[in-house]
């Protein structure tokens, strides 16, 4: 792909199709090219532009910025959500006023250090107010260079983000920035979608690779799901005849209120657990095998211990908070599926035992 023939067919496009009307690019100063910016981080075209309006009313320049109270920049800003890029655009109006006497920067350096400025929204001020040659990365350029070079992964990891980056600049033009940098974030918003991008009409389509594939929505590539946490527990199944030794759960917490059985404390042991806790006698103690349960938010591994015991007459009696189910005659207690699975394990076994 020749960088010339890129940049001119995206700016042909431009001249053709591009937003030359939005109230920023109308006298796009850099502090009113920063605040529609930093407005446009989150949030779509169409919901800022009374938001800028009503902002460059009250604060027109860097110094109105930084003599308003933070909690009438803050109200201007309601609605927009993201508040920290509101408390962000006045730490910075001070730090202009104070070490550039308010007089925006125009070195990236400077402009990179003021608060809430990245490395894409400081190329993108530059570029859209001065023409600077910078490259820019937002989430719309970020979709249409993944998409043009079919790159794989997804631009939130670093080495992905840094490919995209060598893109952004190989393709950036020396000449005309400013609306090279409008053009791509307009290919991006309204041509090169998420979803259903509209190829047909795309001046870079020659170029596109994810297009000549037909695979244009496997890039970007999505965000890896990540691994959920493993938790492990101990569950006792302490059989005393017919019956099954349960307990309510605390009401918060994973299965409040729901009943369950007890859980022995990793190194604990079964025999101490029994004596103590409802003074009988383990006679058989088998570990079955592990059950893996998965909770939204993390995966629990549950080893069940079967202990058979003896001494019926003198365990502890039933209660609010406990219980000997039944399994001949089982009570209605609400318990989650792995405890009633392997309750249903247990009635099984002792049938078996019972046969024979
Ligand atoms: S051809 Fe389609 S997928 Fe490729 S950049 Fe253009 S709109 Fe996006």
């Amino acid at each position: 792909m020749d960088k010339a023939g890129f940049s001119a067919r995206v700016l042909e496009w431009f001249d053709l199709h591009g937003r030359k009307d939005l109230p920023w690019q109308i006298n796009p100063t850099p502090y009113r090219v920063w605040i529609s910016e930093v407005m446009l981080q989150q949030t779509q075209v169409a919901t800022v532009i009374p938001y800028f309006e009503r902002f460059m009313a009250s604060y027109p320049d860097v110094a109105a910025l930084a003599g308003a109270e933070l909690d009438a920049v803050l109200h201007h800003w309601s609605g927009l959500g993201y508040y920290a890029r509101a408390r962000n655009l006045h730490k910075a109006a001070l730090k202009i006023v104070a070490e550039y006497g308010g007089r925006f920067p125009d070195v990236f350096a400077d402009v990179l250090a003021l608060p809430g400025v990245g490395r894409s929204t400081a190329g993108a001020i530059l570029a859209l107010s001065g023409n600077q040659r910078h490259a820019i990365l937002d989430g719309n350029v970020k979709r249409v260079l993944a998409r043009q070079h079919a790159v794989e992964g997804w631009p939130g990891a670093g080495a992905v983000a840094d490919k995209l980056w060598l893109l952004a600049e190989k393709h950036t033009p020396d000449k005309r920035v400013a609306e090279y940098t409008q053009a791509m974030m307009d290919i991006g918003a309204t041509l090169c979608k998420r979803t259903a991008p509209l190829c047909v009409d795309c001046p870079i389509a020659i170029y596109c690779r994810a297009h000549a594939m037909g695979r244009e929505s496997d890039y970007p590539g999505r965000k890896p799901k990540k691994k959920k946490p493993l938790r492990q527990t101990q569950m006792l199944l302490v059989c005393s005849n017919d019956e099954i030794y349960l307990e309510r759960r605390p009401a918060t917490g994973i299965w409040g209120g729901l009943w369950s059985f007890p859980e022995l404390e990793s190194g604990g042991n079964v025999a101490d657990w029994c004596q103590e806790r409802l003074r009988l006698l383990p006679l058989r103690v088998e570990r079955w095998q592990l059950i893996r349960h998965s909770f939204t938010h993390f995966d629990l591994d549950i080893q069940p211990i079967a202990v058979r015991t003896q001494g019926a007459s003198s365990r502890v009696a039933d209660s609010d908070e406990r219980v000997w189910y039944n399994l001949c005659t089982p009570p209605q207690l609400g318990m989650a599926a792995p405890v009633s699975n392997l309750i249903q394990q247990l009635k099984e076994q002792e049938e078996h035992v019972q046969n024979g």
